[in-house]
């Protein structure tokens, strides 16, 4: 399997942290039925988006865009060192697998020019930061930070009631070392990269569309985290903070993107986690090309 694809301009690198079960689909999608699940079975298990027991594989990475002018790092996965009691596989890890991946991609921490985040859930911010000498320090040294100004205030308003622990130990850190950009939706990097409010799964949720003149790609965060959401965009994901609002925003979504040339690029779908967006009944499917 190559975790390089070529798109107009751009060189797009897979970065996988883990390639795993996560949650049972009946639970992660709360509108799912059995029946649904019964009749889409087949062709989620040959597509390894779930198990023997009806379990979501999910996949978690970040994405490395190289563009003519910039290395950027989409999303940034788990992270080591991290305590996260309620999730065993990504509690105070300390495995190599993302550095070594960045690095067999060709890059090193210093390659990266921008760093951005879709949303700032736990599994996208984890590698903003890593430890050193007790202190959470940027991991890449020479990024800027892009954070979306709504997504941020909504998490730093949480964080002031009660601590958001991914909020403390991996977005604010970034802050203080003033690296962090916290944007508006207008928001580009040269002529290569823009902001689409995608908001939902979180009130600040967006998609970043790259390519020069044309979106050549998109990466679609978590509007939708398994291909049963491509087919059924009215499935949302117990973890959308607003469940109507990210129903309405993957069926849009899709709509935009469907029968273009957009190379849809996910975060959690399983490998190859990227394709082209086509209609398909009453929905839609990711179709890898
Ligand atoms: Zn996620």
């Amino acid at each position: 399997m190559s975790l390089k694809l070529t798109v107009g301009d751009l060189t797009i690198h897979r970065i996988i942290e883990q390639e795993t079960t996560f949650l049972p689909a009946l639970d992660l999608l709360p509108a799912l039925t059995p029946d649904l699940l019964a009749e889409n079975r087949p062709w989620m298990r040959e597509a390894g988006a779930i198990d023997a027991e009806d379990v979501l594989i999910l996949c978690f990475q970040s994405y490395v865009v190289k563009t003519p002018h910039h290395t950027i790092l989409v999303d940034s996965c788990i992270g080591n060192d991290k305590p996260r009691p309620l999730r065993p596989k990504w509690n105070m890890k300390t495995d190599d697998t993302f550095m070594r991946g960045l690095a067999a991609a060709g890059f090193s921490v210093r390659d990266i020019d921008f760093v951005m985040c879709t949303h700032l859930h736990v599994d996208h911010v984890g590698w903003n930061t890593r430890l050193e000498n007790g202190r959470w320090v940027p991991t890449f040294p020479n990024a800027r930070y892009v954070f979306g100004k709504r997504e941020f205030d909504y998490w730093a308003e949480q964080h002031s009631k009660t601590p958001v622990p991914p909020f403390g130990d991996s977005v604010l850190p970034v802050v203080e070392a003033k690296r962090a950009e916290i944007v508006r939706d207008d928001y580009a990097i040269g002529d290569h990269a823009r902001i689409l409010p995608t908001p939902g799964h979180t009130p600040g949720h967006v998609a970043f569309t790259f390519g020069r003149g044309k979106d050549a790609a998109v990466f679609s965060g978590d509007l939708m985290h398994s291909p049963l959401q491509t087919r059924y965009p009215e499935l949302s994901a117990k973890f959308d903070v607003d469940q109507v609002q990210a129903a309405t925003t993957r069926r849009n979504f899709m709509e935009r993107f469907c029968d273009t040339d957009t190379l849809c690029c996910t975060a959690h779908f399983p490998s190859p986690s990227t394709g082209r967006i086509r209609r398909k009944g009453d929905g839609f499917s990711c179709e890898a090309v």
